[in-house]
């Protein structure tokens, strides 16, 4: 976490930032010398920023920032010379809205005209909060007391500098997901090979020993296959993501970038919301496979369900990353990204319905695709009229969507490994297991998809009928 803050911090200097605030700050950054963190969250707000009271007064050079932050992942140590602080502040006489609030960079200590460190700027930490896990990282409270900051990009519109550095987060946020899915996940499968219980269904598969594996265990395969299924198919999402990102800034053709750019921001929320929400699910699944043991703090797969949980919690809640799914990101540009998926998908599709062996899936991925479609049909005809309804399908959809991406992964995967084993290879087994895996996914995740449509068609009749107080009646 303390290195990749600092990547976000240093994407948002070298996009907005000035020619003086890359040199002086952002080249140490990158250089690994100083680290950074991102500052808007306060005990009043967290998801509704346009409340924040930071205030940012001028004073000659720059601001004086007063004010205090709280959950700053990162926000002091001593494992760099310097911390850059990225600050959301209002300037006097700003909106009282989010369109008031603008960017500055606080360091902790101030930086001389050479380069060299001056006096330590008024910032400082109040106290570490105390939490459920990610007990490796110091979340604190920072006071700022008239501390030295510099405006980053323009007055009034910092939200949209401080999105860079969010962006890039939510995407690690995502891969921290997967991360602590696969970890326990591997570990699962360690202790499901050493671990002996019972017999298998079928009559014993090892007669010498006094019972069998776990892994004759149906229901303990499903939690394992569970973690293969999503694992290896996120981590292949995750990395389709990053060329994404890449081509967006890269790729020879304006309409290429501008298809790639489409994606990721599309995909950004999915690949945060989703992919967190199934990291913890593989987190909790691993740790059934332990049994007693997994609950026991020795064993350290309750670490990673606790690391895990935070994941759905800040860069933007999961309900938050659906919000933005629904409510922005699919009517932008008249649906232009949402459409630009729908094509990628049918593309895959396409090439492999003919095929003797990849049919099958891509017939499953069809219908999974059609269920996004007619989900997003849905809100077109829904959401505008009341906007309750986008509200309260749109978690639900954002995992069609996560379903439907990993489908279209596997569907990639299946057709790159058939291909291997079309050509002849020396290791069969690894490409006969990633067609196992498409045919559990297949079975097991793509249904999802049709129950999450029809609870999105329930509407938001139910969901916003009762009143407050009738919540605590039993
Ligand atoms: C360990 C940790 C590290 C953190 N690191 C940082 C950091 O480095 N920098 C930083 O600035 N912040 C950080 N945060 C703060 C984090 O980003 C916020 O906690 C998070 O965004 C939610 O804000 P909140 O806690 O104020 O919840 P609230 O905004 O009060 O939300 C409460 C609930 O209501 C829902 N909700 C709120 N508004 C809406 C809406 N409009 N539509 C639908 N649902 C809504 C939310 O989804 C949530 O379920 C961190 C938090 C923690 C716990």
């Amino acid at each position: 976490m303390y290195t990749g803050l600092t990547q976000g911090a240093i994407a948002s200097i070298l996009t907005e930032g000035s020619e003086e605030q890359k040199q002086t700050y952002a080249t140490q950054m990158i250089s690994g010398k100083w680290t950074g963190t991102m500052n808007l969250t306060e005990a009043h707000c967290g998801t509704d920023l346009g409340l924040i009271r930071t205030k940012a007064e001028p004073i000659p050079g720059g601001y004086a920032i007063t004010g205090q932050k709280i959950f700053i992942s990162a926000g002091e140590h001593d494992m760099a010379e310097n911390i850059i602080h990225l600050v959301l502040a209002k300037t006097p006489g700003a909106p009282d809205s989010s369109k008031g609030i603008s960017l500055f960079i606080v360091p902790k200590y101030l930086v001389n005209e050479d380069g060299t460190l001056g006096e330590r700027n008024g910032v400082s930490c109040g106290s570490i909060e105390e939490k459920m896990g990610i007990h490796g990282n110091a979340t604190c409270v920072m006071n700022y007391d008239g501390a030295t900051g510099y405006m980053v990009g323009e007055e009034n519109k910092g939200l949209r500098a401080m999105f860079i550095m969010m962006n890039a987060a939510r995407l690690g946020v995502g891969l921290q997901g997967l991360a602590q899915g696969e970890i326990a996940y591997q570990n699962a499968v360690i202790y499901a090979g050493d671990r002996r219980q019972g017999r298998a269904l079928t009559g014993a598969q090892d007669p010498e020993e006094k019972a069998d594996t776990l892994f004759v265990h149906p229901d303990v395969r499903r939690m394992l296959m569970d973690g293969k299924a999503f694992t290896e198919s996120m981590r292949s999402l995750v990395l389709w993501g990053a060329l994404q990102v890449d081509l967006a800034d890269k790729a020879e053709s304006e309409e290429e970038r501008q298809i790639a750019d489409d994606l990721v921001s599309l995909l950004t929320p999915v690949i945060k919301g989703y992919g967190t929400y199934m990291g913890y699910q593989i987190a909790t699944e691993s740790q059934q496979v332990y049994g007693g043991h997994g609950y026991i703090t020795e064993w350290g797969m309750e670490q990673f369900v606790r690391d895990a949980r935070i994941a759905m919690i800040y860069e933007g809640t999961n309900g938050i990353q659906a919000m933005d799914l629904v409510g922005r990101k699919l009517g932008q540009n008249g649906g232009r990204a949402v459409q630009a998926l729908f094509k990628v998908v049918a593309d895959e599709i396409a090439e492999a319905k003919d095929h003797e062996k990849l049919s099958g899936f891509a017939a499953a991925l069809e219908k999974a695709n059609g269920e996004l479609q007619k989900a997003t049909m849905w809100f077109m005809q829904h959401g505008m009229a009341n906007p309750n309804n986008a509200g309260a399908g749109a978690y639900h959809y954002m995992h069609i969507m996560g379903i439907v991406s990993l489908g279209l992964m596997w569907l990639r995967m299946s057709k790159a490994a058939q291909a291997a084993l079309d050509a002849g290879t020396d290791n069969p087994k690894y490409y006969e297991a990633k067609l196992v895996t498409a045919q559990y996914f297949a079975e097991r995740f793509l249904p999802d998809a049709g129950s999450l449509r029809r609870k999105i068609e329930g509407g938001s009749e139910s969901i916003m009928a009762l009143d407050p107080e009738m919540f605590a009646v039993a």
